[in-house]
């Protein structure tokens, strides 16, 4: 499964945070997840789950965000959303285009819970 491949690097990112932080548990995690991925959400939070437990994910929320692909035409300077087929430019046909969105894969925000803070709180 691609989505297991995809979330162990963000898991290992996302750890590597958690422990720079201090933290002992991630409460959530915020992706981008392009659709040139080809990854699917719901596969995305099942990968999530099973490799959380036992980590400082397990528990945590996971928001996922799909981002669209859009492209610029090389020919006509147009900018278009499309989808993972259609990839022409709308305005003139053009084949030279260049994908400016849609094959990412980012972690948009991480929150976590660190024990030692003021006593303040
Ligand atoms: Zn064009």
């Amino acid at each position: 499964m691609h989505e297991l491949g995809i979330m162990t690097g963000v898991m290992e990112a996302v750890e590597l945070s958690a422990r720079d932080a201090g933290a002992d548990k991630v409460l959530k995690v915020s992706l981008s997840v392009g659709l040139m991925t080809e990854a699917i959400e719901d596969a995305l939070r099942f990968a999530f789950e099973a490799l959380s437990e036992g980590t400082l994910c397990e528990g945590a929320t996971l928001e996922v965000a799909m981002v669209a692909p859009r492209s610029t035409c090389l020919e006509c300077g147009a900018e278009y959303a499309h989808d993972r087929f259609h990839m022409l430019c709308p305005e003139c046909g053009g084949f030279a285009t260049k994908l400016i969105a849609g094959k990412e894969l980012r972690i948009d925000s991480i929150e976590v819970d660190i024990p030692e803070h003021e006593p303040s709180a």
